[in-house]
């Protein structure tokens, strides 16, 4: 135990392990939440986030974050599946429109001083539920993966079989904690070690280059057009990289220029391939083959295994491809009231289909070569097509439309929508981007719209994704 080691750090203030063990005991039993319910957290990093998560799982209560950047009608929707207890606001967010009970901002301080700082002793199981988060889906509607206590620990195996996380890590922290990676692979493993961590409320360049140097900062996790961003920036050059021993790269492929800039700085990226569901490690890829391996995934994590299934069920030998399956202590008990969507994704012996494609060499290094799943991945978030096209389809203007992912210097991918206008109608692609902003997220706002004649289909009248990737997808947008 290390009271007085710092264990978090914002905006330039310190907080020791003893106080913010102080702060989350007083939060938990202030809060009033029973076992199993749900706690939602509304906003960017920030400490009171990592709180309530702690807060929630010393309740033998489930940490709910929303993700900050989802329009209005998005959240609802996910706060009416949730059914949290208590919504908490985070700073700078307000609650307008959306239901249960809130704790805002403003309160919150009020609500931790009025909380005992005496331990709960609340029996937690490693089986009971702690977190619950919504990822989109192929129908368009988000479902919550759940993930127990078991699942975040042995994924802090995984981790640390492959990196080896020292007592005095300075981990810096600027993805965001409401998906997967930055909780479970950078602020749970940092803090189990006793180690520090810089919460940064978003990515910036220059905040970035900053703290590297003044902080000394040992750890980072970014998804690649995060990397990206900062080799292409005009401070690279300059930059005092040294205290840097483990670079944290996963969530989408890592081109292999961009493995070649870190490397001439003599920076190696540790890569993985994970998902939500699997929370998240499923793949891993060490420094010390990321150049022998480029474009590789890596092997399965140690404690879970990793199986390539063809399309007639086979096991799928080296250089064929088949869809990624995962099972392990690190796999979702499923998602959070939805059988079906369950029993689908999840067979009865524990083997998580992940809905994407690899090939595996003959060292077994796995390559994700494809998704089976309709899904863009743009600078590290999820955007499903069909909930995009679901909200352009409720415009009186648009007969038909669909939308495809395409390659993006930046962002990997951003998304393109394909329009059939109504007979008559004169809607401009301007006016259709105006009518989604406020229903979606802004990241999900496709970035190209094009009119089109017709969309390819088949006999059954099926939209036909494949035949539109290849005529739009690639070239001048
Ligand atoms: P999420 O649902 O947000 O957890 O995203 C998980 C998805 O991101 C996976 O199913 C993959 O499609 C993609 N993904 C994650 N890591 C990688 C990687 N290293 N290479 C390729 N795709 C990845
Ligand atoms: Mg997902």
């Amino acid at each position: 135990m290390t009271p007085e080691r710092v264990a978090l750090t914002y905006r330039g203030r310190d907080r020791t392990y003893r106080e913010l063990r102080e702060r989350t005991y007083r939060l938990a039993s202030a809060l009033d939440v029973g076992r199993g319910e749900r706690i939602a957290f509304l906003g960017v990093n920030q400490p009171a986030m990592v709180e309530t998560f702690f807060a929630a799982g010393l309740l033998g209560a489930v940490f709910v974050p929303l993700n900050a950047r989802l329009a209005r009608p998005e959240l609802r929707f996910i706060l009416e599946d949730a059914q949290p207890s208590v919504l908490i606001l985070g700073e700078e967010q307000d609650g307008d429109g959306l239901p249960g009970r809130h704790l805002a901002a403003a309160d919150y301080e009020r609500v931790i001083a009025s909380g005992s700082p005496e331990p709960i002793d609340e029996p937690v199981r490693q089986d009971d539920v702690c977190l619950i988060m919504y990822t989109s889906g192929t129908t368009g509607r988000p479902k919550g993966a759940m993930l127990t206590h078991a699942n975040l620990t042995w994924n802090t195996f995984n981790l640390l079989v492959d990196v080896p996380l020292a007592h005095d890590e300075v981990t810096l922290v600027s993805a965001p904690l409401f998906h997967i990676a930055a909780l479970a692979q950078t602020l749970v493993p940092t803090v189990l070690k006793g180690g520090r961590v810089i919460l940064e409320p978003s990515f910036d360049v220059d905040r970035t280059f900053d703290l590297i140097e003044a902080e000394r900062v040992t750890v980072m996790f970014g998804v690649p057009s995060m990397f990206g961003f900062l080799a292409r920036s005009p401070r690279w050059a300059g930059a005092d990289l040294s205290s840097l021993r483990h670079l944290l790269c996963g969530g989408a492929p890592v081109p292999e220029p961009l493995i070649r800039m870190y490397q001439d700085r003599g920076l190696t990226f540790l890569q993985g391939y994970g998902m939500t569901e699997t929370a998240p490690g499923a793949l891993f890829l060490g420094a010390e083959h990321s150049i022998a391996k480029a474009g590789s995934a890596g092997v399965p994590c140690f404690f879970s295994d990793v199986r390539l299934v063809a399309s007639d069920g086979s096991a799928a030998g080296p250089g064929e491809s088949g869809e990624v399956y995962v099972q392990g202590p690190n796999v979702t008990p499923g998602y959070w009231r939805r059988p079906e969507e369950t029993a689908k994704a999840l067979s009865a012996d524990g083997w998580f289909r992940s809905g994407d494609v690899g090939v595996a060499d003959e060292d077994g290094y796995v390559r994700i070569s494809d998704r089976l799943k309709d899904v863009i991945i743009s600078g590290g978030e999820n955007i499903y097509p069909a909930e995009v096209e679901s909200v352009l389809y409720e415009h009186a203007a648009v007969a038909e439309c669909a939308v495809i992912g395409v390659p993006d210097e930046k962002w990997g991918e951003v998304g393109k929508a394909l329009v059939v206008a109504r007979d008559g109608s004169t809607v401009e692609a301007g006016e259709l981007l105006t009518y989604l902003d406020g229903r979606l997220a802004r990241f999900k706002i496709p970035k190209y719209l094009q009119f089109v004649a017709e969309l390819p289909k088949n006999a059954a009248g099926k939209l036909l994704k494949a035949p539109l990737r290849e005529l739009y997808g690639s070239g001048l947008h």
